[in-house]
C-alpha cells in the first residue's frame, strides 16, 4: 500500500497534489490541504488526425465584375441608400463612391469585398488558373499588389 507523502499513512489511492509549492502524492485527507493536479491521460488515446494532402499551389486571381459600378449603383438604389449613406457604411469618401459607381475607379479586392458585404452583392470572382490557362501572362507579374489581381472582365457582346 502506498504511503502518503504528507502524513505517511497508507492509502489505497494517492492523489497528486501541489501543497506548499511541492508536488506530492498524498491521501485524500492531505489532498484537501493543497491543490489537486490533474494527471493527464498518458498515451493510448488516438486522435484522428486529418492528413492534409500536399496541394499544388495555384494562382488565385480575383476578377472584378465588369459592370461593378452599375451593380453597386443598382444595389444601393434597391436599399434606397444615397451615395452618402453608402460611403458612411463603408467608411469611404463620398467622392470615391461616386467614381466607383461611374466605373472610373476600380475598388481593390478588400474594398470590393467590403462593398459586397455592405450591399449583399457579388462583385469579385475568385479565379483559380491552371498553368496551361494563364491569360495575360507577363502583365506585371512580380511586385504585384492585391489591386493588380483585380481585373475587369471584358464581356463580349
Ligand atoms: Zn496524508
Amino acid at each position: 500500500m502506498p504511503n502518503c507523502d504528507m502524513c505517511g499513512r497508507g492509502a489505497g489511492v494517492l492523489k497528486r497534489a501541489k501543497i506548499e509549492g511541492a508536488v506530492l502524492d498524498v491521501c485524500d485527507g492531505c489532498a484537501g490541504k493543497g491543490e489537486i493536479i490533474r494527471i493527464p491521460y498518458g498515451g493510448g488515446r488516438s486522435f484522428q488526425r486529418s492528413v492534409q494532402p500536399a496541394r499544388e499551389v495555384k494562382v488565385v486571381e480575383y476578377e472584378l465584375a465588369s459592370g461593378f459600378g452599375k451593380i453597386i449603383h443598382n444595389a444601393r438604389k434597391v436599399r434606397e441608400w444615397d451615395v452618402k449613406k453608402l460611403s458612411e457604411v463603408l467608411h469611404a469618401k463620398e467622392s470615391l463612391m461616386h467614381k466607383i459607381e461611374a466605373g472610373k475607379i476600380k475598388p481593390d479586392l478588400s474594398f470590393a469585398q467590403r462593398i459586397e458585404h455592405a450591399l449583399g452583392i457579388k462583385l469579385v470572382e475568385k479565379v483559380e488558373e491552371d498553368d496551361d490557362d494563364v491569360k495575360n501572362a507577363g502583365s506585371g507579374r512580380g511586385g504585384m499588389t492585391l489591386a493588380d489581381f483585380v481585373k475587369v472582365k471584358k464581356v463580349k457582346k
